[in-house]
């Protein structure tokens, strides 16, 4: 297993280590989801557990108000009996703020239950058993293990994890099994649950999923990151494509110009006199463009395809565009959790 140790991981380990207790809000070393401690040995395994469940798609900051929540709303405090007395609507109401809290909601009920028939009242001790509960996967079997029971039995790898494990060269993988794996094969076993933990503080503040902040990031300027600053290639290289599509078009072999394509495009597609819009141009509205052209080569213009991007200079199209894509990119999130 050797020749699978990546070269540096050590120095790339320390350094994200030392950005993250710069950048982070302080949290202790098993990470903000143990809290305080007055509990039995019991109720702090079963709110482990619930606050696993509760965590994917969740951010900290969110998670971190739920439970409360949870332990000042339910009668005894957060505990099995509370989630098998309370009814769905009500346990999803005080949960509605974290991902998928529908689907969880169920979790939690079918949890309580399985705990209650099959292991006393208490989670199960192996990781097998864990992820056969509905809703609980490797990634929170692993960490359940190390912060309930105190036993390393392997790392908790979720989607922060497994891409910023890919972008660091740590490995090459597909999944997060076989990413859990190839960490396993060098990380130190001490260092396994302290891991996630880390990669996934890094991941929601400094190697966003979305925009990652390279200028921020120690180790894109020490020359430790083989991905720093590839994000802007990736956009060019996007660029060139879409105008490379649009150039194929021919104005002869479509009777319609679109002019939602970019300025660029615009002008490339459209004969002299049809590249600057009328300014009567309005949304929602067919109509005939004035121009030089005799009537053969006049063109009609659909105007539900007109937007005021493409009357704009390039740069501001363009960041028009980037924009409107964002949003909707941000809306389907939302779409894709009400369904849940
Ligand atoms: S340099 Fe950029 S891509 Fe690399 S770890 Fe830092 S933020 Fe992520």
């Amino acid at each position: 297993m050797e020749e699978n140790v990546p070269e540096n991981w050590e120095t790339v380990y320390n350094e994200i280590k030392e950005m993250k207790q710069k950048v982070l809000a302080p949290v202790d070393e098993q990470g903000s989801h143990t809290l305080g401690d007055k509990r039995t040995p019991e109720v702090f395994r079963f709110q482990t557990l619930v606050a696993l469940m509760l965590s994917s798609q969740t951010k900290d900051t969110v998670l971190g108000p739920t439970m409360k929540s949870l332990k000042e709303n339910l009668p005894k405090g957060l505990c099995l009996e509370d989630i098998r007395e309370i009814d769905e609507d009500s346990l999803n109401k005080l949960i509605e703020k974290v991902g998928f809290h529908n689907r969880k909601t169920i979790y939690l009920k079918q949890m309580a239950q399985i705990l209650e028939e099959k292991y006393d009242g208490d989670i199960p001790k192996t990781v097998e058993e864990l992820m056969s509960i509905p809703g609980v996967g490797p990634k929170m079997g692993y960490l359940c293990m190390g912060i309930a029971w105190k036993k390393n039995v392997g790392i908790g790898v979720d989607v922060h994890v497994h891409r910023i494990s890919n972008i660091l060269g740590w490995c090459n993988t597909k999944t997060e099994e076989q990413t859990r794996l190839a960490l396993q094969s060098f990380l130190p076993k001490d260092l396994w649950q302290e891991v996630n933990f880390m990669l996934v503080g890094f991941g929601q503040t400094i190697c966003l999923p979305r925009g990652r902040r390279c200028n921020d990031c120690t180790l894109a300027s020490k020359g430790l990151c083989p991905s720093a600053f590839q994000e802007k290639s990736l956009v060019k290289a996007k660029r060139s494509t879409s105008t490379k599509k649009v150039k194929k078009r021919s104005p002869s072999t479509s009777p319609e110009v679109d002019v939602i394509q970019d300025q660029k495009t615009v002008h490339e597609e459209v004969p002299t006199g049809l590249n600057e819009l009328p300014p009567n141009a309005l949304p929602g509205k067919k109509m005939k463009l004035e121009s030089p052209l005799d009537d053969s080569q006049q063109e009609t213009l659909t105007e539900e395809h007109y937007s005021k991007a493409a009357a704009q200079p390039l740069r501001r199209s363009r960041r028009t565009a980037a924009a409107a894509s964002e949003y909707f990119s941000r809306q389907h999130l939302h779409d894709i959790e009400d369904l849940a």
